[in-house]
């Protein structure tokens, strides 16, 4: 796999290259210089997830990884189904959050841990990391024990749901997280400035779980095609698809699934009152605002960081950004679609119900929609509680955590301070 960065097309690395690095030179994002076109998509639909998602992820791999080896790496990270569930009469959930972290990021979190693993020259590996929750659950389980590699995330004190924060903060082992004093910008701000220090990127070989490390994407493609494999032939020749959106990243993959040759007829770039996408598609201006809190909080992202991956892909396939829906919507918007889920009998979370919010408004008549549920309800508890006046169950995992004691450390927004906590971890 030959892969180019966005910012500097000159610098050309292989899939293991793009994986360790995650970032190319002046930050740039990599992206790969050829996508394979899947021509009888009906058989690749027909298989099941596991070879199906060994078929595309070797096809854009292609010869840096034996095809058994991709099949190994994508058996141990999938191990969790990811259905789809009819709320109502042409409306389907995808639910996403079947894995160990209760998130969709458990796919991107797997597939990229073992990737590492796969393309590691044997040195040290610490991968730094910035979160507003869910990648940085999904990182911590997926990395959690593994030999040789440290593991440093950064969450915005305060900013994240409690339970959420239970849930990747007790692990302790190779796992170090940190309460940054700021917002998730911030925290990706320093982790930015960790990669542009080469000197401290090549001492405690740095590497970057973010939703800009391209193992990560690839395997998200993976869940689209198998939604579409739950839905009828002419079901899936109509399909519009509601991505609620922080980074990006998973619309980018939406996107480049249809790249590759699943048939989706538009996406819906959903995003709460953090809304730069939806503002730069209606005026044409890159205008981002201060982030702002949300009862969706893993999509409180005023600037996303998987964008320009969107643009190149968009603009490489003549897809015109006028073709992708949009919209925002607002906490009370969502937890009125909370309410309206729940009245149709489907349990569902602010981020999922502000994809279903728009989709619903944009559906025209003869399209199927499907939705992305991208955490489960009771990962958002706390919200989902005080919005349905309910007490819903925790389950297993996250219970056992909840339980858990608080390891993490509290750090002022400061590089300097943020280098020496890099530095202890590798000890
Ligand atoms: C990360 C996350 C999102 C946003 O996904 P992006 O790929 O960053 O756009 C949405 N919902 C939940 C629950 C998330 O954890």
């Amino acid at each position: 796999m030959k892969l180019y960065n966005i910012k500097e097309n000159d610098e050309q690395v292989s899939f293991g290259q793009a994986v360790r690095q995650g970032l190319g030179r002046n930050q740039g994002l990599f992206f790969p210089s050829e996508l394979p076109k899947f021509d009888d998509v009906d058989a690749l639909l027909a298989e099941d997830f596991v070879s199906r998602s060994t078929k595309i992820l070797s096809a854009l791999i292609g010869d840096e990884l034996a095809e058994d080896q991709v099949n190994s790496m994508v058996d141990a990270a999938f191990q969790f189904p990811a259905p789809i569930n009819q709320v109502k009469e042409g409306v389907y959930a995808l639910e996403l959050f079947h894995g160990p972290t209760l998130a969709f990021k458990d796919f991107g979190g797997r597939f990229m841990a073992q990737s590492l693993a796969a393309v590691s020259d044997g040195g040290k590996i610490t991968i730094l990391t910035a979160t507003s929750g869910d990648t940085g659950a999904a990182v911590a389980h997926a990395f959690y024990g593994m030999e040789d590699i440290n593991v440093v995330i950064l969450y915005p004190k305060g900013k994240i749901s409690p339970l959420q924060e239970k849930l990747f903060c007790t692990l302790g082992k190779n796992i170090h997280t940190v309460a940054i004093d700021g917002d998730f910008d911030a925290c990706q701000s320093l982790v930015k400035q960790a990669f542009d220090d080469a000197a401290l990127r090549e001492e405690i070989g740095l590497n970057s779980a973010n939703s800009i490390n391209i193992s990560r994407l690839m395997a998200q493609i993976c869940y689209y095609f198998e939604a579409a494999s739950q839905l009828t032939k002419e079901q899936r020749e109509n399909l519009v698809i509601s991505v609620p959106s922080g980074n990006f990243g998973n619309l980018t993959a939406g996107l480049l699934a249809k790249a590759l040759g699943l048939p989706v007829k538009r996406f819906i770039a959903a995003t709460n009152e953090n809304d730069t996408v939806p503002r730069y598609l209606e005026t044409g201006k890159w205008d981002p605002k201060p982030t702002v809190a949300t009862t969706s909080n893993a999509m409180d992202v005023s600037q996303p960081n998987n964008w320009p991956r969107i643009e190149e892909l968009c603009q490489l396939k003549g897809w015109g950004l006028d073709t992708l829906g949009k919209g925002k919507v607002s906490d009370e918007q969502s937890a009125e679609s909370v309410r309206e889920l729940k009245a149709q009998g489907y349990l569902c979370e602010p981020h999922g119900a502000i994809a279903y919010r728009l989709l619903d408004e944009q559906l025209q008549e003869g399209e199927t929609g499907l939705f992305l549920c991208t955490a489960h309800p009771a990962k958002f508890k706390e919200v989902v509680d005080e919005i349905l006046g309910s007490d819903i169950d925790l389950p297993g995992p996250l219970a056992k955590h909840a339980a858990m004691e608080l390891l993490s450390e509290d750090l002022a927004n400061d590089f300097d301070l943020l280098k020496d906590v890099l530095r202890r971890a590798q000890k």
